[in-house]
């Protein structure tokens, strides 16, 4: 009995987190704040917040349930000396690559007209994120997200542990993406094939355009990569050098 306690667990923490470092950000970096106007939640945010943390205990439940039956493929590791570290860190990497292309391509599909008017246009209420909008979507969408960590349990041979560092990575990379501040530093160069906060809110701003979670290569490689996106990095860097 512990994915019904994780899955809700680390997207409230995560969303927790954020607020805290958004309270230190108002105060010492006002201008790290990509846009200038307040971005404060509503009450819609965290009713869908909360009708989503339902759905994740539900699918924890599930989680819980099949793993007692032997249905997953994840092992529980009772001892370090049984881990293989090379493994573990293998394996959360396959995690996340394997979560960047199901992203994209269930957030494509999201975005095909109907389905985005019946179910994602909730999260796109927000043009100007803040850390509640994060898992504030249809509970439909709420399943679509969760649901890439009962995907991988049922199909990976990996520990245990791999897939619950996957889930709060996860957590937090969500909701950094909707913290409306930006946090790259001008010195992370070659780090342009990942995506930041300003990423997913011009997402937000724009809609037709950035649709990953972690890599810009599948935006790149599918044209929906912003074209204003490079321009506006800059100048908020630049403008976070000047503060
Ligand atoms: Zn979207
Ligand atoms: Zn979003």
């Amino acid at each position: 009995m512990m994915w019904i306690w994780l899955l809700p667990g680390s997207s409230l923490l995560s969303v927790l987190f954020f607020v805290f470092l958004n309270k230190q950000l108002k105060k010492k970096k006002p201008s790290f704040k990509i846009d200038e106007k307040d971005n404060l939640p509503s009450k819609k945010e965290f009713a869908f917040t909360f009708l989503n943390l339902g759905v994740f205990i539900l699918v924890g439940a599930l989680m819980d349930y099949a793993q007692t039956k032997g249905l997953l493929k994840i092992e529980s590791i009772h001892t370090a000396a049984e881990l293989n570290w090379w493994f573990l860190i293998v394996s959360i990497f396959v995690c996340l690559g394997i979560h960047d292309i199901y992203f994209y391509v269930t957030h494509r599909i999201l975005h095909m007209p109907v389905i985005f008017q019946k179910v994602h246009s909730i999260h796109h209420r927000s043009t100007n994120p803040n850390p509640w909008t994060a898992f504030s979507f249809h509970p439909i969408e709420g399943v679509i997200q969760i649901g890439i960590v009962s995907i991988l349990a049922f199909i990976l041979p990996i520990p245990e542990i791999s897939l619950i560092i996957f889930t709060l990575f996860m957590s937090l990379l969500s909701v950094y993406g909707h913290c409306g501040y930006e946090l790259r530093a001008e010195k992370w160069k070659g780090f342009e094939v990942f995506n930041t906060a300003l990423h997913h809110q011009q997402h937000h701003q724009f809609v037709r355009y950035n649709f990953g979670i972690y890599l810009s290569i599948w935006d790149k490689l599918f044209g929906t990569f912003s074209p204003t996106y490079n321009k506006s990095l800059k100048e908020l860097i630049a403008k976070n050098k000047e503060a």
